[in-house]
């Protein structure tokens, strides 16, 4: 947002400017997860299933409410584009700009993917996230973000001209469409604004723009997640590889990541408080 010369600041300008932020939705209210418990059940985990998203593709997995799972780096540095759906109900869907609401740009244990209105609940819940050591870096950045959209062959085609078939959105659509038994026409209006795993972003100190640099991933690092509700998942691992300088092209070196799903101990969850839709009903009573 830059400053426009031609504007002149009013005498009170600077009072204006001082005035102290506050956050706008204060953690004290918002409904926190039990970890303790959730670590209980982290030590009975059982894998049941796994999936292997190849390079600058996309794929699906399913995870039934109460399992975990994990989404792995293997082979290199790689950052992955995550969509969830409700496996039930696709209407309802991860809601990235909510979830940045709630808890912040960039997300980690304990903090919980929401999902879109008039649902409004827990999706998942961050169980563990071997890039926790990272916080914020000297320029601002942090890892998995949920403030960048997906990479996408429009943007690509307004900004560079040229067509790209392996952009993340369309890995996402191809992937929901082979999963459901639809067209990628159909599959298209389901994919939404994802969370970036892995991806190491910011905004920029001086003109507050919008950058990645080289994520800190390694082989072997992960990040986990706890199924509040039946989950239908889609990962893309990204043409920008490690997200360093470029997407929306063939030139990144670009891996695989793995998708790995968990059965606890059901008895430890016995009692876990499994989320409903959100209790408000006026706009669907017509007030
Ligand atoms: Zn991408």
């Amino acid at each position: 947002m830059p400053i426009d010369p031609r504007i002149v600041p009013p005498a009170d300008a600077a009072r204006r400017r001082a005035v102290s932020p506050v956050v706008v939705y204060p953690n004290g209210t918002l409904p926190m997860p039990d970890m303790t418990l959730l670590e209980r059940a982290r030590a009975t985990l059982e894998k049941t299933d796994e999936v292997i998203v190849p390079p600058r593709e996309g794929a699906t997995f399913r995870v039934p409410k109460g399992h975990f799972f994990r989404i792995v780096s293997i082979e290199g540095p790689q950052v992955g584009d995550l969509n969830l759906w409700n496996a039930n109900d696709l209407s309802e869907r991860f809601f990235s700009g909510k979830t940045r609401a709630l808890h912040a740009t960039h997300v980690t244990t304990g903090n919980r993917l929401w999902s879109t209105l008039p649902a409004l609940r827990p999706m998942a819940t961050i169980s563990h996230d071997t890039l926790g050591w990272y916080g914020f870096d000297a320029d601002g950045g942090g890892v998995h973000d949920v403030i960048g959209t997906r990479c996408d062959p429009y943007t690509n085609r307004l900004l560079s001209g040229g067509d790209y078939h392996n952009c993340c959105h369309s890995n996402l659509c191809r992937a929901l469409a082979k999963e459901r038994g639809l067209s990628m026409h159909e599959a298209e209006p389901f994919v939404h604004d994802v969370l970036n795993v892995f991806m190491c972003t910011g905004f920029t100190a001086d003109t507050k723009q919008y950058f990645m640099k080289a994520s800190p991933v390694r082989p072997g690092d992960y990040l986990e997640l706890f199924a509040e509700i039946d989950l239908l998942g889609a990962l893309s691992a990204c043409p920008g590889g490690d997200c360093s300088a470029t997407h929306s092209s063939d030139t990144a070196r670009c891996h695989p990541l793995k998708v790995e799903i968990f059965r606890p101990d059901p008895a430890l969850l016995a009692d876990w408080p499994f989320p409903e839709p959100n209790g408000y009903t006026g706009i669907a009573e017509g007030i």
